[in-house]
């Protein structure tokens, strides 16, 4: 029954029933202790009281737990000859009495390595001892017990791991002391396409794609024989083919005399999780666009270069260019060929640096280079002239030819600066001087240049307390309406008083406010301070008070709720919308922004004008006031200055004044220090002058006196 792998319980109830039918006077019992080996459950014993087998079911083993719990407790046999007597029986007492027990004599049941799967017992209704033959006959049952047992357990074991193998995802394979093919189960075929027949004997070297050399095959085997185990990335083949990645482990098995037995590969597919990884990581690290590295991986490489730099003191170059003026270009050709230039800027700098330099794109218009190693510096300066000479040839787009320049920044590793953050800070910084001198030109980062950045970095610091502080104060300047002979208009403009460096103008911190987020905030209390003089002044001279023009920046225009804060404050201090005019920057109409467009739509809904300032600088066209809400536009002060002398300012701005005419716009020359000026602008009608010769900016209390009274 054993070698024919019948049921455990089966067996079981033979021997029992045998022996029973053997000894005369005896009772059988065969229990099994629990994988945990704590508790005793019953395996065959046919002529015990059903009572007695149920209240011993599931007995905890122990020192003193009857004949069985004991035997199975200590591994040694335990005869017991008067159940009434013994102290082991003494809680199972009464129930041996009930079912007429009174011996009992129990064997355990011991594996090949000594440890106890369960009992063997004879029961008697006598008080005896066995004798020496039946002693035997215990000893040689319970042998037999365990031959049970263990082929039960090695049965289910074999059956549990063979459905693992028949049903894991993971492919097998297993091959001979030879390495030839014995075995591999479903997952293996469904991933290769291969079965059974196709590769049986066959070495698993067929499988391979070729795509991994001889010497990293030899170091597999190297280590496989070495640790009798490996695992790693395979490239193998399909049936059909194709190649795919798997991740593998390969077991090598030795039999007891050490000669190599098996070796046994189990893996998994894994081309598509690699696909997905590699796609993840190329798009965290690369531009989409041009293909160059992004700002994460230029950051990196940026830390890996300092780190070369500092190790080998080797001197490098960061570059930071900036297309100039890509924004018209992307707003009058659309955004496709916007793309398109960029891609075709990408290629130009990637050919005018070596292999070993990093070009990648921050975003926008905005590219990095990193030259390594510079030896001569000199070497600098003929990159940029030829990265600035390639950028300006024109470009072949898909319908059109057109010219773009940049602005590039330079900064020098280590003489600049040696630190990450400082040497980005100093190539921004060299960049923004190179559009402020004039764009399509290079400059480097110098020792004025750092001294501004340390002052904006002092200012910043100082900027923070300076609103609560109360540190700040309007003065106006007033605007002069020729034909009326009257100031109508007041601009205010703000001045700090700072502790330590006197009264600062707003050139010098308003851009820092800016940078490090204070703008709002600054501009709340500018425009609430700028209400509150123009209720004053309304007061005092009714319908003589000028309108008071306030500046606000670009950043705080394109906050959503930027109108109708304004309006509110408006609201609350009962001013009349035109006792307001707003003044934003043309940078503001050319920065593509959905609230921008909003506010300067709700500020026309509220009755509330809006002026251009410093009109002519930017690069904006008339054509773009054609599209906003704009009542009036600030002729900048460079067209000004010098009217009576250059010819060609005259005419730009007498074509502004008429242009701005036939729009309906109205028009406000600002920067007016001389006679002539303000003769000349009367004489083409501009409508509005504002300078110094009218009058300078100056406290609220002073504008009184000077414009206003009288
Ligand atoms: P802006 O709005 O164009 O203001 C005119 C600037 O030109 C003022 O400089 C004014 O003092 C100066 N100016 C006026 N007439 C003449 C003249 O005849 N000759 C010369 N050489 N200069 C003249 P300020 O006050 O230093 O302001 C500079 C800029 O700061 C302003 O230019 C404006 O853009 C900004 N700003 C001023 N106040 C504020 C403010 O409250 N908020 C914001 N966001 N920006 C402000
Ligand atoms: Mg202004
Ligand atoms: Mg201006």
């Amino acid at each position: 029954m054993i070698l024919e792998y019948k049921p455990l319980h089966q067996i079981l109830a033979f021997i029992t029933q045998n022996i029973e039918a053997q000894e005369e006077n005896v009772l059988c019992s065969i229990l099994l202790l629990d994988d945990e080996g704590k508790k005793l459950y019953n395996g065959s014993a046919p002529s015990l009281p059903d009572f007695y087998n149920n209240a011993i079911e599931g007995l905890a083993i122990g020192e003193g737990v009857g004949s069985c719990g004991t035997a199975a407790f200590t591994g040694k046999r335990m005869l017991v000859e008067d159940i009434q007597h013994h102290p082991f029986w003494e809680p199972f007492r009464g129930l041996a009495e009930r079912a007429k027990l009174r011996s009992c004599w129990s064997e355990p049941v011991l594996n090949s390595k000594g440890k106890v799967l369960g009992t063997f017992a004879l029961y008697s209704r006598q008080a005896s001892m066995p004798s020496s033959q039946q002693l035997e006959l215990i000893f040689n049952i319970a042998k037999l017990t365990t031959l049970a047992i263990e082929r039960h357990k090695a049965m289910e074991y074999l059956r549990m791991s063979a459905s693992v193998y028949e049903h894991s995802n993971d492919a097998v394979l297993i091959t001979d002391a030879n390495n030839r093919i014995v075995s591999i189960n479903p997952a293996f075929s469904r991933i290769t396409g291969y079965v059974i027949e196709d590769i049986h004997g066959q070495d698993p070297h067929i499988l391979s794609s070729g795509r991994q050399d001889i010497i990293f095959y030899t170091k597999m085997w190297q280590q496989l024989t070495k640790k009798h185990f490996w695992e790693g990335e395979l490239w193998n083949r399909r049936k059909d083919g194709t190649v795919y990645l798997e991740w593998a482990s390969i077991t090598l098995l030795r039999d007891d005399n050490g000669m190599v037995s098996r070796h046994i590969a189990v893996f998994t597919d894994i081309t598509e999780r690699k696909n997905a990884e590699e796609m993840i990581s190329k798009q965290a690290n690369y531009d989409m666009l041009t293909n160059l590295p992004n700002r994460n991986l230029f950051l990196d490489r940026l830390e890996q270069t300092i780190k070369k730099g500092k190790r080998r003191h080797i001197q490098f170059a960061l570059l930071f260019l900036d297309l100039d003026n890509f924004k018209s270009v992307n707003d009058s050709l659309g955004h496709q060929q916007g793309d398109k230039l960029l891609t075709m800027v990408a290629r130009r700098l990637m050919a005018c640096v070596r292999e070993s330099d990093t070009v990648s794109r921050l975003g926008g218009d905005e590219f990095t280079v990193l030259l390594h190693d510079i030896a001569d510096l000199a070497n600098i300066n003929n990159t940029a002239a030829k990265i600035l000479e390639q950028l300006r040839r024109p470009y072949r787009l898909t319908e059109n030819i057109t010219i773009i320049s940049a602005s590039i920044g330079i900064t020098v590793y280590p003489n600049d600066a040696t630190e990450q953050s400082d040497l980005i800070r100093n190539a921004d910084q060299a960049m923004y001087a190179a559009k402020k001198a004039g764009k399509d030109t290079y400059n480097y980062f110098t020792a004025s240049l750092q001294a501004e950045t340390e002052r904006k970095l002092y200012l910043r610091d100082q900027l923070r307390q300076a609103i609560s502080n109360d540190q700040f104060e309007l003065y106006y300047q007033p605007i002069f309406e020729p034909e009326s002979g009257k100031i109508i208009e007041a601009e205010a403009l703000v001045r700090w008083y700072h502790p330590e460096e006197g009264l600062l103008g707003p050139n010098e911190f308003i851009s820092v406010a800016e940078q490090m987020g204070l703008i709002v905030p600054l501009g709340d209390w500018i425009f609430t301070e700028a209400c509150r003089q123009a209720i004053r002044w309304k007061k005092l001279y009714g319908k003589n008070a000028p309108a008071i023009a306030v500046n606000k920046s670009t950043q705080e225009f394109v906050q959503a709720d930027c109108a109708e804060r304004i309006l509110l404050t408006l609201q609350e201090t009962g001013l009349s919308s035109d006792s307001i005019i707003l003044e934003i920057t043309e940078s503001l109409l050319m920065d593509e922004n959905s609230n921008a467009l909003k506010n300067l739509q709700r500020f026309k809904q509220a009755g509330i004008k809006v002026a251009i300032d410093d009109f002519g600088t930017g690069y904006s066209s008339l054509s773009y006031l054609r599209r906003f809400p704009v009542e009036l536009i600030k002729i900048d002060r460079a067209f000004i200055t010098e009217l009576e002398h250059v010819a060609g300012d005259r005419a730009l701005v007498s074509a502004i004044l008429s242009m701005a005419k036939s729009l309906g716009i109205m028009v406000v020359a600002e920067g007016i220090e001389t006679q002539w000026q303000l003769d000349w602008l009367i004489a083409h009608e501009c409508e509005y002058i504002q300078g110094y010769l009218i009058g300078c900016p100056i406290p609220a209390n002073e504008f009184e006196d000077k414009f206003l009274i009288g």
